[in-house]
């Protein structure tokens, strides 16, 4: 998933177990990659709009990302793909699409435009699939599993960024999980204690680009316009039970913008949210306030407390 991960368990054989989660990890990165011709991912992108069989978790995964981007009026699409490659974030060789390329790409996008009948996916010619949005929430949830089922109550997860806990500390105190400051990326903005959650973070510091115009490019893309989320968001932080739902929803919300994530959270129980402007505010659901300890006491005076 092109990125490091660290998993720590406590309890009597906690190798055997991290092993077994290591394992899941590596066969969903061999299922999920879009780099990897041979995954299930890469199969569907060069199959032509011909049906293709895929493993169970794949089309779980889809199907998932399906209903979220219905869900969030499309903000969170796995369909951007031939976007994200132009604009280069999959190499590295990166340029500013003209208007006109992104409306071409554009045709190739929609996530209703995917079908999943059991085993069976089928996207349209043209259409490329990208799970970069969700693949590390939806392993971080797996591995979980794993580790719950060898008898593990005690883990933490750090899936480049994504992080998911197990139970509590084994001296039976909440997780601190550290929030990067997106305005100072070396920085730590706050900890928030959680217990069996699944805390992701989407931002635009994490990988971007910038132009010639001076402008700062990051690596999600609005599936209304085709460029570069460019909203006076700096990250949005989702803590909920479901990795993958938040790892979809982390995305979303970022695209979505301040506004729109502030109502979305309020309809939408389950789910604490984090907010980061660029202008250096911090808005947060009432739910994790009190769990959330700022490295600055003025910025948990200044917060906005939302729900
Ligand atoms: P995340 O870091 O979870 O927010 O996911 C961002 C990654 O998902 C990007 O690096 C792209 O590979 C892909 N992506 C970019 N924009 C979107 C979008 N609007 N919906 C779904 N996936 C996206
Ligand atoms: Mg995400």
């Amino acid at each position: 998933m092109d990125t490091y991960m660290k998993l720590t368990a406590y309890g009597d054989n906690p190798e055997a177990a991290l092993d077994m989660a290591e394992e899941k990890i590596t066969e969903l990165e061999e299922l999920f990659s879009v780099t990897l011709s041979t995954s299930d991912i890469g199969r569907l992108n060069s199959s032509m709009g011909v049906p293709t069989e895929v493993d169970d978790q794949t089309s779980a995964l889809i199907s998932r990302s399906k209903i979220l981007s219905e869900k969030t009026d499309g903000a969170v699409d796995i369909t951007v793909y031939p976007l994200v490659r132009e604009w280069g974030f999959t190499t590295g060789n990166y340029s500013v699409l003209s208007s006109e390329r992104t409306e071409e790409l554009l045709k190739f996008t929609g996530s209703s435009y995917i079908s999943v009948s059991e085993n069976t996916v089928t996207i349209p010619e043209n259409f490329q699939l990208d799970l970069g949005s969700a693949a590390k929430g939806y392993a971080g949830e797996k591995a979980a599993e794993i580790l719950k089922e060898a008898g593990i109550s005690s883990a933490i997860m750090n899936l480049g960024g994504n992080i998911q806990t197990v139970g509590e500390k084994p001296d039976g105190s909440p997780w601190k999980v550290a929030v990067t400051d997106p305005l100072s990326p070396s920085e730590v903005i706050c900890t928030i204690s959680v217990r069996d959650k699944a805390v992701v973070t989407s931002g635009n510091y994490q990988r971007f680009f910038m132009g010639e115009d001076g402008r700062k490019y990051c690596h999600i893309i609005d599936p209304k316009t085709g460029r570069p989320v460019d909203n006076g968001l700096a990250s949005v932080t989702v803590i909920g039970s479901s990795g993958t739902d938040c790892d979809l929803l982390s995305t979303a919300l970022f695209v979505m913008g301040e506004e729109s994530a502030v109502e979305f959270i309020k309809e939408n129980s389950g789910f604490d949210m984090l907010l980061i402007t660029e202008d250096g505010r911090v808005i947060i659901t009432g739910n994790i306030f009190n769990d959330t300890e700022f490295t600055e006491k003025e910025i948990k005076n200044n917060a906005e407390v939302i729900v």
